[in-house]
């Protein structure tokens, strides 16, 4: 197939699909980009260049991969379906700086992956994600640890706005919190439903997070202060020591901590800061 190949016009992804016998599968979240703008926008809201490298997940037929592999010095995009690599070997065959990998992106070795296909190439992120595990992957990257610059991720629209939340806010939560941990997040711009083939029931936002250099607060030990944020948010309309009491933490410890942290053991998780909630972590730290 040439260059020309549109894939975001709805006969060509017909066609092309019919002629490899594939059906949408719902199991695997797939919802192909048709309108055209799309994928341009994300790809340059990636940062990649061709000095740099871009790892997608979920390549679909290719449409957003085609962009990314006219920005980037390299892609390499991971696929659950074996079904596609057949179709993508047609779609992406004007681009030799592709690689597909079939696999499931939470199973894949990532850290071999930025090791044996990119070497020393700085590595953004680039998808629109399947949604059923929006959180999973999100947070499967970010614990990673591994250098990636960006994350730039199409995700539902009501996803967006959770991950991208600031502390403080109503729509804060545990993982939202997680998120500024690791990442400056930020909401780029909204997709519609009508620009998926098959359209979702729900409208869609592109999000960036900025990968930080190193965390915006210190913390002792990094497991307990997620265990602890989890389980603030795990009732998040009842008070700090009432929520962590009843998630598992001693309810005199916590409000001993609280009070080590100068922060009201009545307070609620949605009212915390992350340096707060960082305090909080390192007093209860030294009681349990
Ligand atoms: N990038 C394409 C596009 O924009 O049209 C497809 C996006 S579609 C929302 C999600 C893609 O992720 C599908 O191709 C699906 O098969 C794939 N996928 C689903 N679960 C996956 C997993 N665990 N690992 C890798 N890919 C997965």
């Amino acid at each position: 197939m040439s260059e020309t190949m549109a894939l975001t016009d709805i006969g060509t992804i017909k066609e092309v699909l019919a002629r490899h016998g594939f059906t949408f599968s719902k199991k695997w979240g797939q919802n192909f980009l048709i309108n055209p703008s799309v994928c341009p926008r994300m790809a340059a809201a990636s940062g990649a260049d061709k000095q740099s490298g871009v790892l997608e997940i979920g390549p679909g037929i290719g449409v957003l991969t085609k962009e990314l592999a006219k920005v980037a010095g390299k892609v390499v995009a991971v696929e659950v379906d074996e079904r596609l690599p057949a179709v993508l070997k047609e779609t992406l065959a004007d681009y030799d700086n592709v690689t597909v990998l079939l696999g499931d992106v939470l199973k894949v070795d990532l850290a071999a992956v930025l090791r044996e296909q990119f070497g020393d190439r700085p590595v953004a992120v680039c998808a629109n994600l399947p949604y059923y595990i929006t959180s999973p992957i999100v947070m499967a990257l970010l614990e990673s640890r591994l250098p990636f610059t960006s994350l730039t991720l199409m995700v539902q629209k009501e996803a967006a706005v959770r991950l991208c939340a600031a502390p403080g806010t109503r729509d804060c939560g545990a993982v939202s919190l997680a998120v500024q941990y690791y990442a400056e997040p930020e909401i780029l711009f909204a997709v519609s439903r009508g620009s998926f083939m098959p359209a979702p029931n729900v409208d869609s936002a592109v999000i960036r997070l900025n990968i930080r250099k190193k965390p915006p607060c210190t913390v002792r030990d990094e497991k307990l202060l997620f265990r602890l944020i989890r389980a603030a948010f795990g009732q998040r309309r009842k008070t700090l020591q009432n929520a962590l009491g009843g998630g598992g933490f001693d309810k005199a410890a916590v409000v001993a901590a609280c009070e080590a942290a100068g922060l009201p053991a009545t307070a609620r998780a949605e009212q915390l800061t992350l340096t707060q909630f960082a305090a909080l972590c390192d007093a209860l730290g030294e009681r349990l």
